[in-house]
């Protein structure tokens, strides 16, 4: 099941939680957690941060990104393990 980010607007607290495509949007109309606001909770979006990499992509179409997005690329690859060849061709391809 998808993991989900939520965030009260009220305190700034987030969390997340798992729930079921379905029934993402259940806190929403829920009280937050920590300070028991209400209407105040929405999901929020977390980036890239857990965007799959896929290792079969062709990375040459993508050289007229922004550079935000290859910074962004190249700190996924850091995190990457030295033994992937994907962590080396993500550099060369994100330079
Ligand atoms: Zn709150």
């Amino acid at each position: 099941m998808p993991n989900y980010t939520y965030k009260c607007d009220a305190c700034e607290h987030t969390w997340e939680a798992v729930y079921t495509m379905a029934e993402y949007k259940k806190p929403c109309g829920e009280p937050c957690p920590e300070c028991e606001a209400m209407n105040t909770v929405v999901k929020a979006v977390d980036g890239f941060a857990r965007v799959q990499v896929d290792t079969n992509h062709d990375w040459t179409k993508t050289k007229n990104l922004p550079g935000s997005f290859r910074e962004r690329m190249n700190t996924i690859a850091d995190g990457l393990p030295n033994s992937s060849g994907t962590k080396s061709r993500m550099k060369d391809q994100f330079k």
